[in-house]
């Protein structure tokens, strides 16, 4: 096991969504440590068939490349009625965020059952690699009829979050960070990340 006893300061994140950013850096602002994104050089191919498995496939490469303590998530969404689609491939499963909304809503055009969850996974690797920790954090809704709200990111304008009866695309950044897939991922996570401070 890497040693953690050195207080950690920066980690870097092996993601180049512009919108998980913002959310995961507003987080460890808060816990002092600087978030770096990765090198543009470094990508790393998402070839896991689970969200897990590829959010300890960029944890542990973009460590190993930057020899930095780095972070990754890999999330998305799943639709029941399309037999969890698009799961891992959410990011891929259209061109353009709109047009992915728009594959979604055609795909449900005439399906009632539109329940569907957030899933986020997150992994934290040392230097060297090794998996220090992770969690897996998940958040209820539906999907909207029709896009609400230009907040958020990706699929948030379609997306009816249970808890609050609103959209993530209606909600301030502060709102979704209480209960956010990635917030309750890290919430699993505080104790471990706690040691690293
Ligand atoms: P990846 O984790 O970078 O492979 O991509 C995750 C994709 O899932 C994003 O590009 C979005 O399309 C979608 N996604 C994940 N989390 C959210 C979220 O909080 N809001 C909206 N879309 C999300």
């Amino acid at each position: 096991m890497s040693d953690v006893s050195a207080r950690l300061q920066k980690l870097v994140i092996a993601s180049g969504n512009a919108g998980k950013i913002v959310e995961f850096r507003d987080y460890f602002t808060q816990l002092g440590i600087n978030l770096i994104p990765k090198p543009d050089d470094i990508d790393v191919e998402e070839t896991g068939l689970t969200f897990m498995a590829n959010a300890h496939l960029k944890a542990a490469q973009v460590a190993i490349a930057t020899n930095e303590w780095a972070i990754a998530d890999d999330s998305g969404l799943e639709i029941d009625a399309l037999n969890g689609a698009p799961g891992v491939l959410s990011a891929r499963y259209a061109e353009t965020d709109q047009a992915r909304i728009d594959r979604v809503l055609q795909e449900l055009s005439n399906i009632s059952n539109r329940d569907a969850r957030y899933v986020c996974a997150i992994a934290i690797a040392a230097p060297d690699g090794e998996i220090f920790a992770d969690a897996i954090g998940t958040c209820e809704g539906a999907i909207a009829l029709a896009p609400v709200g230009q907040g958020g990111f990706g699929y948030d304008p379609i997306f009816f979050v249970t808890e609050l009866q609103k959209t993530f695309g209606e909600v301030s950044l502060e709102v979704k960070a209480k209960i956010s897939h990635r917030a309750k991922a890290l919430l699993l996570l505080q104790s471990k990340l706690k040691t690293l401070l």
